[in-house]
């Protein structure tokens, strides 16, 4: 490997780290300010965002400690056999990165991935090392999630847990033939029992923090996993039903999707072409409707098509209410919580609001008109005090109606 000073190898390494979407928000158009007009770009690696146990969204340095990789899985572009050009940071290095980012103001903490470099526990051992200087060494305070190496020895992935907030594990892909098939050197199985391993530890310090103030903290924002979209021939219903299982099993945060992107030479296993990110995004509304709507995945995959996708126009809980129109409308004045958190157009906050007010008044459109953001999607759903929209679910053409109008797509646009 040439030697290359810091700067080149965070170019690199951040760039590298971009394939992870563990915190990433992608999906956004490209822009920036090259030729000096405006200011900022949508396109820079290097931070990225993620929200804190607490709910603040804060800024991490988002960066692998080597782009090398004993491995081949056929989806990435740090492969062994991918003719990238590599880099590997010292454990050294990224504490000093991470301290003068921090101190700059830059950052509020780390976001630390690698390949796998001589052994899966060789590079376990050094991601814990950068944890463990920035929390002994230098007393950091900051976040850190740390991506953490299945088959490492089981010790190594409690010391990471130790020292980092989060810690993730990816499961990759929603089945075991496509784990098989296109990342054959991992173990489906032993990614899962990492998984469990790290629940127990999790659940362990809980435990022992709610008895005495002086135990240490373990992962205090819990695990999460990450599951590459569109690389091989699962549907939308069988990740959600993945998800839900890893939610179940494992107590995870959050799953996080990736859609699969084309990479530079990539192997014949492959789809020549990226799924729409669309996909992504619906996804992401699906487990949002399961973490927090009350949606079950046999909800979800009922809002699918034949084939067990999700429809790309329009949101997955406008599909389920458009398929399942007996259940509408729903009277905003009555309705239990349940039910009108399944109205599409209601979010969390308009329920609440509704729930609250209704105490007091009975509600007519008008005033649900105040608590929502757009009346025109909820109404056809709803009854008031002064609105009954029977024959409006009844309509054949209820779809083009509450469905969000085409906009014209840039095309050049990821
Ligand atoms: S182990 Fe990780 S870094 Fe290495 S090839 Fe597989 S996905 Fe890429």
């Amino acid at each position: 490997m040439p030697q290359l000073d810091v700067q080149a190898k965070l170019a690199i390494l951040a760039d590298a780290a971009k394939y992870d979407a563990s915190c990433a928000s992608s999906g956004t158009t490209k822009r920036d300010s090259k030729g000096g007009k405006g200011v900022g770009s949508t396109e820079g690696m290097g931070i990225c965002h993620a929200y804190a146990p607490d709910g603040r969204c804060i800024s991490l340095l988002k960066i692998l400690l080597t782009n090398s990789c004993i491995f081949d899985c056929h989806y990435c572009i740090n492969r062994k056999s991918s003719n990238v050009r590599r880099a590997r940071f010292t454990a050294d290095e990224v504490v000093r990165l991470t301290l003068a980012f921090y101190k700059r103001n830059y950052i509020e903490g780390l976001f630390l991935s690698s390949g796998i470099i001589r052994s899966s526990n060789y590079t376990m051992e050094q991601l814990v090392e950068v944890a463990r200087a920035l929390r002994e060494d230098h007393d950091f305070r900051g976040y850190i999630h740390l991506k953490t190496i299945p088959d490492a020895d089981p010790e190594l992935v409690r010391q990471a847990g130790l020292h980092a907030d989060r810690v993730s594990i990816n499961i990759e892909l929603p089945t075991a033939p496509a784990l098989k098939r296109l990342a054959p050197e991992k173990d489906g199985a032993r990614i899962e029992s990492a998984m469990s391993e790290m629940k127990a530890s999790i659940a362990d310090a809980r435990d022992a923090g709610a008895k005495y103030k002086s135990a240490p903290r373990f992962a205090p924002a819990g695990q999460s996993t990450q599951m590459i979209v569109g690389a091989d021939a699962a549907s939308d219903g069988d990740i959600v039903a993945r998800a839900s299982q890893l939610y179940d099993r494992y107590g995870l945060r959050r799953v996080y999707y990736s859609a699969f992107s084309p990479i530079p030479d990539a192997s014949a296993v492959l789809p020549l072409k990226r799924p729409p990110l669309m996909r992504e995004h619906r996804l992401y509304q699906s487990d949002w409707l399961m973490r927090f709507y009350g949606f079950t995945p046999t909800d979800v995959v009922a809002a699918a098509g034949a084939d067990g996708m999700l429809p790309l126009d329009i949101d997955p809980k406008l599909a389920w209410a458009l398929k399942f129109r007996a259940a509408f409308p729903v009277d905003v004045n009555r309705a239990p919580k349940e039910q009108l958190l399944r109205v599409p157009g209601l979010g969390i906050k308009a329920v609440e609001r509704i729930l609250s007010s209704r105490r007091w008044r009975t509600l007519r459109l008008d005033d649900v008109a105040r608590l929502t953001l757009s009346i025109g999607k909820v109404r056809p759903f709803i009854c008031t005090a002064d609105w009954r929209p029977t024959l409006l679910t009844d309509r054949a053409d209820l779809r083009a109606l509450v469905a969000p109008r085409q906009q014209q797509l840039e095309l050049f646009a990821a």
